[in-house]
């Protein structure tokens, strides 16, 4: 019998793996995977993402005999599906902009080839088609979008991985190292490797220490970056080493173990689940989401232009030391806590008056889990030019939100060397000492001036304000 192809994207995993038990019940099964940095045009994956993908492919590679091929996913198809003699073609479904023709594209390919050609779904929950509203049109607004998920019913149980029979039929592969997806000089990625473990086991592990560790505290905890009550499963989300259904049927067994002790956490836990999921319903019916702001109105905005004051943000140089913390952490070690991107975003919004899309490709090139649906809609709510965004007026104070969320100041000494040795009182404004640190920056812009300056160009714009 001739083998089928599993075309591994962004589900790098074995075990709930819709595309795989379908190509594995039908016999031999090959494993490939494509590097394709052409498709995508500018958001090829990004510095840390690659970063991820080397760990990731590593890790699958040790259980299985991936082909690795790179360029144009329809051209390597087409090559592959030739080469294999393949009977069939499997592959998990993707929703960004080009991948909907990408994957019309393979199936004229396949029905060309008289190849079967199958997509599946396993990277949400809810499939965007699957939830409207009342008149039949997607939501715009969070809140009633996840009402109609919890409504729609439980989702499926996840199913172990199947027994495989893997093959690869005269296949030539690639070497991972070639593709040099690893930073080299130089290697920022030094202290990312104490803070993650790409692939299956990692994720599998990450949900555990979630569930045991977590969990319990999450509702109240969320929100503070100085304490582990995250799960830090974003990454492995993103690349589909963990389904979301696996973490939904597991937050549910824990929380029903524990006899109502955590429902709390997990009822909150689930909700951000299903921003994930709202943050996909949204890319898929407004494509245009990552480049352009959702109320056209934003799109008059007289954004900054001003290269230092972007590069002072990036580089966790601006002053204050919630704002500095949180994009140092980004750069050691890919990620950020939410609260502090909400933070930083704001800042770079709303204080510098920066576009909004700055970020957005900083981000993107520095997170572990930078993901097309969640950073464009989370960069939009926050500038406030989104689907169910914040109002324009909310403008984080950056010294409040310190005092509030990290009120001994543990998380800005963490990422903030300069600041160590400074008493809780006046971590987060550390220019108000008698004789303030030497080595840490003043603050580049005032609070209050900032702010007011933001209000006054956003009321500037016909139609923000209301
Ligand atoms: C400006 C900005 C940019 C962001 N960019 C990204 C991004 O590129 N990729 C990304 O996955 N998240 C992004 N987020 C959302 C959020 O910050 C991260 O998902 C979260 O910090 C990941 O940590 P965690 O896994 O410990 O989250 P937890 O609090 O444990 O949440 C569990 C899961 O829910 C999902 N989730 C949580 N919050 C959100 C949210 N607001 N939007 C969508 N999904 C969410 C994530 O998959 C997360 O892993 C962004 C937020 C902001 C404010």
């Amino acid at each position: 019998m001739s083998p089928v192809i599993l075309w591994f994207r962004q589900d790098l995993r074995l075990s709930d793996h819709p595309a795989l038990n379908a190509a594995a019940a039908r016999g031999a099964v090959i494993p490939l995977f494509i590097l394709d940095d052409e498709t995508p045009g500018p958001w090829r994956w990004g510095g840390a993402s690659r970063w991820w993908l080397h760990h990731s492919l590593v890790s699958l590679g040790k259980k299985l005999p991936l082909v690795l091929r790179r360029g144009r996913a329809d051209a390597v198809l087409r090559d592959v599906l030739k080469q294999s003699g393949a009977s069939a073609l499997h592959f998990t479904r993707d929703y960004t902009p080009w991948s909907g023709p990408l994957e019309q594209r393979i199936k004229v390919l396949c029905d060309e080839l008289g190849i079967d050609c199958h997509r599946h779904g396993g990277f949400l929950l809810h499939e965007p088609e699957a939830i409207r509203n009342g008149q039949g049109e997607p939501y715009k607004v969070y809140t009633p979008f996840s009402r109609a998920c919890f409504a729609s019913g439980e989702p499926r149980l996840p199913k172990p991985a199947p027994k495989v029979e893997w093959a690869t039929p005269g296949l030539a592969s690639d070497k991972l190292e070639s593709w040099r997806l690893l930073p080299t000089r130089p290697n920022w990625a030094t202290g990312f490797e104490a803070a993650w473990q790409p692939g299956e086991q990692g994720a599998q592990a990450a949900l555990q220490r979630f569930l045991e560790a977590g969990l319990a505290d999450y509702a109240e905890g969320r929100d503070r970056p100085d304490k582990p009550f995250t799960s830090r499963l974003s990454p492995h989300l993103h690349w589909g080493e963990i389904s979301p259904h696996q973490i939904w049927a597991a937050t549910r067994a824990a929380a029903a173990h524990a006899g109502g002790r955590l429902d709390g956490g997990a009822e909150k836990f689930l909700k951000e689940i299903l921003w994930r999921e709202f943050s996909y319903h949204l890319l898929h019916h407004w494509p245009e989401f990552p480049a352009k702001s959702f109320r056209p109105e934003f799109e008059a905005f007289p954004w900054a232009n001003d290269e230092a004051a972007l590069r002072r943000w990036q580089q966790g140089k601006t002053g204050y030391p919630i704002v500095d913390a949180g994009l140092r952490e980004l750069w050691a070690t890919g990620t950020m806590h939410n609260r502090v991107r909400m933070i930083v975003a704001s800042f770079l919004i709303k204080h510098l008056q920066l576009d909004w899309r700055e970020g957005q490709h900083w981000f993107w090139d520095t997170l572990v889990d930078a993901d097309l649906a969640a950073n464009s809609a989370s960069w939009q709510w926050v500038a406030g030019c989104g689907a169910d965004a914040a109002p324009y007026y909310r403008i984080f104070n950056p010294i409040l939100q310190g005092v509030k969320f990290d009120p001994e100041g543990a998380y800005v000494k963490r990422w903030v060397p300069e600041l160590r040795s400074i008493a809780a009182e006046h971590i987060h404004t550390p220019w108000e000492m008698p004789v303030p640190p030497a080595a840490y920056p003043a603050p580049m812009v005032d609070h209050a001036k900032a702010r007011a300056r933001a209000m006054a160009a956003f009321q500037s714009i016909k139609g923000i304000a209301g």
